[in-house]
């Protein structure tokens, strides 16, 4: 879990003197437990998922659609000291907090046993139980956790549970209340000092859909209040017609909980050693994309239509601390160019930012045989002092280039009584560096106590760009097969690389409205083959399903060989028969015979009798969207066969999913 320091935060303006004194002590952190762990070679392939919830309230007999701010008590009873952590953990789970105070965010206890087939099938059940505890936990009519990427109307008049009106000074945002962010000073203080960093508030610009009714491209959007609250602050449009930081035809946004506000499912596995880590890394790097795409869940964003299905790049916007010359922008008056950075000589290894904090891997991690320089082709600044002092402490180029690059931002939140620390036994100025550097893959190290054959935790990837889908059937399928897949690079040792420039546009790619149907992405064919890459554009249909014609066995018949040779001996054959779901449910998704929920949500709202093709998502229309979504994640039947269609639908009928909640009551 991230860190979640309790104290005084410090003002963006104090913080950032201690950014070098988080940074120097980071590194030696990171070298002390690199050099603890130096001899774990053989974990076990442990695994978990994540798993992120949003408290909506749907009032049927009013059709009333609420986001619900006020069930705090939901995380504090089910977290460690509260009043039912017992029966949390007597499930098998734990409850964290997130960024929204809408939000609940739930793992296993323990994480999985990869090299157990049989714990591949407890992921699900353990994740209702997750879904079944909180809505207990909940004890409010019409209120549910339920697993929705975006809210469709985040941000729209007043949307909040209790009625709340935005005029917070931690986001300054015309649409979104403070009171939506968690309480913990961490939140607050993290959406303060990214705006202040910046100087400016974020400012997220999502092409809007264009339908026929669509108001024209070039007008200002009527939706964006004018407000005089903040009179000194930045971008605020005061008196004038149009905001500036609102690009035309686009849906504006300028709150960090737009995006922290999501949600997703992560998951992280644990590697035997540090070069196996890095081997999982590498070959996940072009993977993240494609799951992006596959799992897309988010066309709606302010209750418009956007010509986009998936939250990513919301969130790279929401996070985006640079100040305006680091983003290669003219810079603000009387602000400093480089934040916190005030080494002259780093500075120059910086120059400009060219992506968020909040973004796609930029670089390889290396370290394999079958990895070339030339691979990592990105425009990727590092902090030349930090990635000097890697490598003379005998980290490679790789390596030290990897932790070099995340070091070249700043620490965005700091408690005064956690500026001196233990670096022997701490990692809180590491992890702060590292848990806000929040990108398509994360490699997580093992702590300072993690010496050799101890059960800490040792070398992790976690794999971070998948959207969340509405039932725990989807998320498990989503959380195993990347699982499995992951398992099976490692067991065939398949060379996944190609230059990371072509992964970047993949992202880009995957964001696109129904990319399943209309895009093509960049993989790397050869995959048995140690020599040079051969790339072609491949449809998400051929990556996953496999193609002939292309010499692309496909990522589910992977899957599927490698099950085969590693489990199929003794294989319980219910299980081989809820993977079989698993991947009939994957396969569909990127053939597009299964709609993605992006394309399902789009179909609901087109055709909604209130909808007036205008790409404005009327409430109605979101709450009927809610309450789909509601009915779908207790396996409602009409509701399953609608979304997944006959197959899928009927089998998850025919084996008791509908009466799934009540058998755990
Ligand atoms: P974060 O939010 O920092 O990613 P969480 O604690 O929320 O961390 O989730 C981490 C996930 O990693 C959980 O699913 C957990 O079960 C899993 N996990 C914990 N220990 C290990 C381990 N040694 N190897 C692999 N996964 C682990
Ligand atoms: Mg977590
Ligand atoms: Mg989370
Ligand atoms: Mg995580």
């Amino acid at each position: 879990m991230g860190l979640l320091s309790l104290g005084t935060p410090l003002h963006w303006n104090d913080s950032k003197k201690y950014a070098d004194h988080v940074r120097s002590n980071g590194v030696i952190q990171l070298l002390n437990s690199y050099k603890i762990s130096q001899g774990r070679e053989n974990d076990k392939f442990y695994w978990g998922d994540e798993i992120e919830y949003m408290m909506i309230s749907l009032d049927e007999a009013s059709r009333s659609l609420k986001l619900s701010i006020d069930h705090d008590y939901v995380l504090t009873n089910l977290s460690e000291d509260g009043k039912n952590y017992q029966a949390a953990l007597d499930n098998d789970v734990l409850f964290h907090p997130e960024y929204g105070r809408f939000m609940l965010e739930a793992t296993p206890l323990n994480p999985y046993d990869g090299t157990s087939l049989g714990d591949y099938f407890k992921v699900e059940n353990n994740m209702h139980r997750r879904r079944f505890l909180a809505i207990k936990e909940i004890q409010s009519e019409n209120v549910y956790p339920l697993t929705l990427t975006a809210f469709p109307l985040m941000g729209v008049d007043d949307f909040c549970s209790p009625s709340t009106l935005p005029k917070g000074c931690a986001s300054k945002s015309l649409f979104l209340p403070d009171e939506i962010i968690n309480k913990h000073v961490r939140f607050p203080t993290l959406t303060a000092n990214i705006r202040r960093r910046r100087g400016q508030k974020v400012a997220i610009n999502i092409p809007l859909y264009k339908d026929k009714n669509t108001r024209s491209l070039d007008a200002a959007d009527p939706s964006i209040p004018k407000r005089e609250l903040f009179p000194y602050s930045d971008n605020e449009p005061h008196l004038s017609a149009v905001n500036p930081a609102a690009k035309p035809g686009h849906i504006y946004m300028d709150s960090m909980g737009f995006g922290m506000g999501s949600s997703c499912l992560q998951v992280t596995m644990q590697a035997k050693n540090l070069s196996e880590a890095r081997y999982l890394f590498d070959s996940l790097v072009n993977i993240a994309p494609l799951m992006l795409a596959v799992t897309a869940a988010a066309p709606i964003f302010r209750g418009h239509l956007a010509d986009q299905d998936v939250r990513w790049n919301v969130i790279s916007g929401a996070v985006d601390d640079r100040t305006p010359f680091e983003r290669n922008e003219a810079p603000l008056e009387n602000h400093p160019l480089y934040g916190g950075q005030t080494d002259v000589e780093v500075q120059k290894s910086m120059l400009r930012i060219p992506k968020s904090r909040y973004d796609s891997i930029d670089q390889y991690l290396g370290g394999t045989e079958f990895y070339k320089s030339s691979y990592n082709d990105l425009n990727a600044p590092i902090n030349k002092k930090v990635y000097d002092k890697l490598l003379e402490s005998g980290l490679d180029e790789e390596l030290s280039r990897h932790f070099g690059h995340l070091f070249i931002r700043d620490p965005l939140v700091l408690f005064s009584e956690r500026i001196e620390q233990d670096n022997e036994t701490e990692m809180d100025h590491f992890e702060n560096i590292q848990s806000t550097n929040w990108q398509t893959l994360r490699f997580k190290v093992p702590s300072q106590d993690s010496v050799p054959n101890s059960n800490k935790p040792g070398w992790r990837i976690e794999l971070r760009p998948m959207e969340i889908s509405l039932t725990d059937f989807e998320n498990a399928a989503y959380s195993v097969f990347s699982v499995l897949l992951s398992r099976a690079y490692i067991h065939y040792r398949f060379n996944n690389y190609l230059n990371i420039s072509l992964v970047e546009d993949n992202m880009k790619r995957a964001h696109h409205r129904d990319a399943i149907n209309r895009e093509k992405f960049y993989v790397r064919t050869n995959i048995e083959d140690s020599g040079d890459a051969y790339v072609q554009e491949l449809t998400l249909d051929e990556i996953f399903n496999g193609s002939e014609k292309r010499k692309f066995k496909g990522l589910i018949p992977i899957v599927k060989d490698f099950v085969a040779v590693e489990f199929g001996h003794d294989a319980n054959p219910d299980d081989l028969e809820k993977l079989d779901m698993y991947l009939e449910l994957i396969s569909g998704r990127a053939s597009g015979a299964t709609p993605t929920t992006a394309t399902y949500f789009r179909k609901l709202i087109s055709e909604h009798p209130d909808y007036k093709y205008d790409s404005i998502v009327p409430e109605s229309a979101a709450f009927d969207l809610c309450l789909f979504a509601k009915k779908l994640s207790e396996y409602n039947p009409t509701t399953v066969r609608q979304f997944f269609g006959d197959k899928i639908g009927n089998w998850l009928i025919a084996h008791g999913y509908s009466s799934i909640f009540a058998k755990l009551d």
